[in-house]
């Protein structure tokens, strides 16, 4: 039974504070509640200038709209064949199904949980010979933590495939000190309620052609022709981010760096605490790389002991989540063709994210870590 006199500790919970509150409120003093306006315009000019790398960002309705927009950009289409990382979340396979596309699905290596350099290639290779060569591959900095970005694009570029590289989760995380989202040939970010800053739900597509960007736009907004009356030459839709949400991801770009410096504090005191728990292991983090650790995530020694500690935590009103479930394990996949190796799989079974938020206080986090020694005690 859920105590419900202890205070709720949540997973990832948005943090909001009063910067946004001025964009918003101008939005209305200005009657700017139409979509687009110049929230919208200069969101997207504090996401370019903080991703850098000469990215350009077109603001939608949500990351998975992102990847949508971003696949056919791409030319995904019917009966194409999309690579996609299996250890993800479903909203960046599902936007291949949207295309008619079929998701080959790829497992993960062990150090930063993410796509298998290895087994892309080996799954490029037999695609290949099987006369299909993959149309896009999407990759995906998952919990915040870079994947291996020069190994998976040096296989990319070498078979002349492009990525989509999913970073709904990685904002504010880099690699050889560059920003995710600038790697790929299309970034998307998600500024859904539970990430690492948040719109209430948005998202966008990064990409390095300014041309690319106006094309994503174009769709994005029902794909009007120039024309004084409304002509179409192609199906659009209507994935453009409002300028009220804007107004909030204006005030949240401000203190992005504030919530990364939160999110690693907790991963830096649950390790502290918690490395010297028998049972409890913390990724390394991977040479040059630095993740914004938006979900601490551990791994125990089973699937009974995830469960339990799970369960432990849940009974005193505090939120845990198992690991992402495999796309290549999901029902609605499950006649999807993939190549695995069993590490997302055990990834699955043994890992817990440990609730995250940056507003997270220090009477939470020894709350939690005390449950957490007393189960495995
Ligand atoms: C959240 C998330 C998405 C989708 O973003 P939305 O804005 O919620 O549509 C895509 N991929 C990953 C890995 C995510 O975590």
């Amino acid at each position: 039974m859920e105590n419900i006199l202890l205070k709720k500790i949540w997973l990832s919970p948005p943090h909001i504070g009063e910067k946004e509150k001025v964009y918003v409120e101008e939005a209305f003093h200005t009657n700017w509640i139409a979509p687009l306006g110049p929230n919208v315009h200069n969101f997207e000019k504090a996401i370019e200038e903080f991703v850098g790398n000469d990215v350009h960002a077109a603001c939608l309705s949500s990351g998975t709209a992102a990847i949508h927009l971003g696949l056919q950009l791409l030319g995904v289409g019917v009966g194409d064949e999309v690579l996609c990382q299996s250890f993800t979340f479903s909203a960046s396979a599902n936007p291949i199904a949207y295309l008619g596309a079929t998701p080959v699905f790829v497992d993960s290596e062990p150090q930063t949980w993410n796509i298998s350099p290895e087994l892309l290639e080996t799954a490029i290779m037999d695609r290949m010979a099987r006369g299909k060569k993959p149309k896009a591959i999407v990759a995906v900095h998952l919990y915040g933590t870079p994947y291996q970005v020069d190994a998976v694009h040096a296989i990319a570029q070498e078979y002349g495939i492009p990525v989509v590289e999913d970073s709904a989760e990685a904002l504010g995380s880099s690699y050889k000190g560059f920003n995710c989202g600038s790697f790929g040939e299309i970034g998307i970010l998600s500024f859904n309620g539970n990430k690492i800053i948040t719109t209430s739900g948005g998202g966008a597509l990064l990409c390095k052609d300014k041309k690319m960007k106006e094309k994503a736009v174009f769709l994005a907004t029902q794909a009007r022709d120039n024309a004084p009356h409304y002509q179409h030459s192609h199906i659009g839709y209507n994935y453009r981010m409002s300028n009220v949400l804007a107004g909030i991801g204006r005030g949240q770009m401000q203190v992005l760096e504030d919530r990364v410096a939160a999110r690693r504090a907790n991963f830096e005191y649950y390790r502290k605490n918690l490395s010297n728990t028998p049972g409890i292991l913390f990724p390394e983090e991977m040479e040059g790389s630095f993740s914004n650790r938006w979900l601490t995530c551990v791994l125990t020694p089973s699937f009974e002991i995830r469960e339990r500690l799970r369960v432990a935590l849940e009974n005193e009103n505090i939120e845990s989540r198992p690991l992402w479930k495999p796309m290549h394990l999901q029902p609605v996949y499950q006649n999807a063709i993939s190549y695995v190796n069993g590490i997302s799989e055990d990834l699955f079974e043994k890992g817990l994210c440990l609730p995250s938020g940056s507003s997270l206080e220090e009477d939470d986090l020894e709350r939690i870590c005390a449950i957490v020694k007393n189960e495995l005690k």
